[in-house]
C-alpha cells in the first residue's frame, strides 16, 4: 500500500457542496444573505459581538492595521514563529515590525519578551501587539492585556490556527479564540489548511462597534451607505436645489478603502464548514494523543505535547535531531510533512529592514528541528501509523 499524505487538507462533504450549489442558483455570488449568516454563525462560535467576513485571512489582518490607524514611524510587535502575512499587516500601512522572541516551551510569543522590548525602549512609539495563537494553541490574552494596558497598546489576536481554542483565564473561565474579551480585534483564514476551509476566505471579530463599523467601510472601498452618516448636502446629493433628503442612489466615499468582500457561494461553504467545526477538533485532539502515546517514550524526540486543554491542533509539532533528513525521509515515502515557520525576521525582506540571525534565539533554535506531522480531520488510522510507523523506522 502507498501513501501520499500531506500535513493538511481541506474536508468538503456532500452537504458542502449542495450549499454552494444552492447558493450558485440564487440571486447574488456576491454579497449575498449567506455572509451576514456566515457573520453571525462565526460570531457566536467564538463568543464575539460582532464578525466581518473578508476575502482572506491576510486581507482581515490588512483591515485591522488600517482600522487601528497604524501609520508610519508606529511599532508593532509580534512573533517571529508565524505565517509573515501577521507581520506584513503592519508594513501595509508603514509602521515598523519589531520581533519578540517565544516560549520554547509553548512556541508562542513570550510575553516576557514584549514587555523586555517596552521596558528597554519607553519613548519607541509601539503602537500595538500580534500575538498568534500558533499551532492552535491560545495565547493567555488575559496577560497580554494586562501588560497591553500598561503601555497603552492595542492587541490584534491572529486566530488563524485556532478556531474553536480557548485559554483558561485566572478566575478558570474558557475564554474562545477571538472572542474579543481581552483582544481589539482578532482575525481567521479559511484558507483549505484550516480547520474551517471557504476556498480563500477570512473573518474579523470584535466587541468593539466602533472597530465594527470602520471594518465594515473599510472592506467596501470606505463608502458609507447610511442617510445618518453622509456629509455632504441633499441638495448636492440629488443635485436638484432646496432637496432636504437624500435619493435612494446615493452613496458616499468617506475614506480610502479597498475591495476586501468574500463572495455569497464562499460564505455559504464557509457557514456548511462551520457546522462540523467541533468534531473536526474532536478528531484532531484524538490524532494528536495517537502522536504523543506514540513518541512519548522515543529518544530521538526532543520536545512534543501531550494533549493540551484548549489547543485546537491545526498542527502537531514535534523536535527532532536530523530535520532534514527526516524531511526528506517522509517524503521519499509519500508523506509531506511541513515546517511552521522559517522565522519571519530572518526572510530577506525582513533581513533587508534590519533584521538578523541571533536576534531571537530561541525561535532560531526552534526553527532548527521543528517538523509538523500530518494533522487533518481525515487522516485514517492507518494513515496515522503508517506516518509513525515511517518516522520510528527512519530512526532505528
Ligand atoms: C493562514 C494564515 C494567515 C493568512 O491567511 P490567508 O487567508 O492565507 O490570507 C495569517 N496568519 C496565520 C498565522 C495564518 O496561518
Amino acid at each position: 500500500m502507498s501513501y501520499t499524505i500531506p500535513y493538511g487538507k481541506q474536508f468538503i462533504t456532500q452537504e458542502d457542496i449542495d450549499s454552494v450549489v444552492e447558493a450558485l442558483q440564487a440571486d447574488y455570488l456576491t454579497q449575498g444573505p449567506r455572509i451576514l449568516e456566515f457573520e453571525m454563525n462565526f460570531a457566536q462560535y467564538v463568543g464575539s459581538k460582532y464578525a466581518v467576513a473578508v476575502s482572506n485571512g491576510t486581507a482581515a489582518l490588512h483591515l485591522n492595521a488600517l482600522a487601528l490607524g497604524v501609520e508610519s514611524g508606529q511599532k508593532v510587535i509580534t512573533t517571529p514563529i508565524t505565517f509573515a502575512a501577521s507581520a506584513n499587516c503592519v508594513r501595509y500601512c508603514g509602521g515598523e515590525v519589531v520581533f519578540g522572541d517565544i516560549d520554547p516551551e509553548t512556541y508562542l510569543l513570550d510575553i516576557n519578551s514584549v514587555r523586555a522590548i517596552l521596558e528597554n525602549d519607553p519613548d519607541g512609539n509601539y503602537v500595538g501587539i500580534i500575538p498568534v495563537d500558533f499551532a492552535g494553541r491560545a495565547v493567555n490574552l488575559e496577560m497580554f492585556r494586562a501588560l497591553a494596558d500598561e503601555f497603552d497598546l492595542w492587541i490584534i489576536e491572529d486566530s488563524c490556527h485556532s478556531p474553536g481554542g480557548y485559554f483558561l483565564d485566572s478566575t478558570g473561565i474558557k475564554q474562545q479564540c477571538g472572542n474579543g474579551n481581552y483582544a481589539d480585534l482578532a482575525i481567521f483564514s479559511f484558507h483549505p489548511v484550516k480547520h474551517i476551509a471557504s476556498g480563500e476566505g477570512g473573518m474579523i471579530t470584535t466587541n468593539n462597534e466602533a472597530l465594527y463599523k470602520k471594518l465594515l467601510a473599510l472592506r467596501t472601498h470606505g463608502i458609507v451607505k447610511n442617510d445618518g452618516l453622509y456629509t455632504n448636502h441633499p441638495s448636492f446629493a440629488a443635485a436638484s436645489k432646496d432637496v432636504e433628503t437624500y435619493p435612494a442612489w446615493y452613496m458616499e466615499m468617506q475614506e480610502l478603502g479597498y475591495n476586501y468582500r468574500i463572495t455569497d457561494f464562499q460564505a455559504a461553504l464557509g457557514n456548511s464548514q462551520l457546522k462540523r467545526a467541533d468534531e473536526g477538533i474532536q478528531k484532531r485532539r484524538a490524532i494528536a494523543n495517537k502522536y504523543y502515546e506514540a513518541f512519548k517514550s522515543e529518544k530521538f524526540i526532543k520536545s512534543q505535547s501531550g494533549v493540551i486543554e484548549g489547543h485546537a491542533y491545526h498542527l502537531y509539532i514535534i523536535e527532532v535531531d536530523d530535520r532534514l533528513g527526516l524531511y526528506n525521509y517522509l517524503r521519499e515515502q509519500g508523506v509531506f510533512a511541513q515546517i511552521h515557520y522559517i522565522p519571519c525576521h530572518l526572510m530577506p525582506y525582513y533581513r533587508d529592514l534590519g533584521h538578523q540571525e541571533g536576534d531571537h534565539p530561541k525561535a532560531e533554535a526552534y526553527y532548527k528541528q521543528c517538523i509538523s506531522l500530518p494533522m487533518y480531520p481525515t487522516l485514517s488510522a492507518e494513515e496515522q501509523e503508517y506516518v509513525v510507523h515511517k518516522i520510528k523506522e527512519f530512526y532505528v
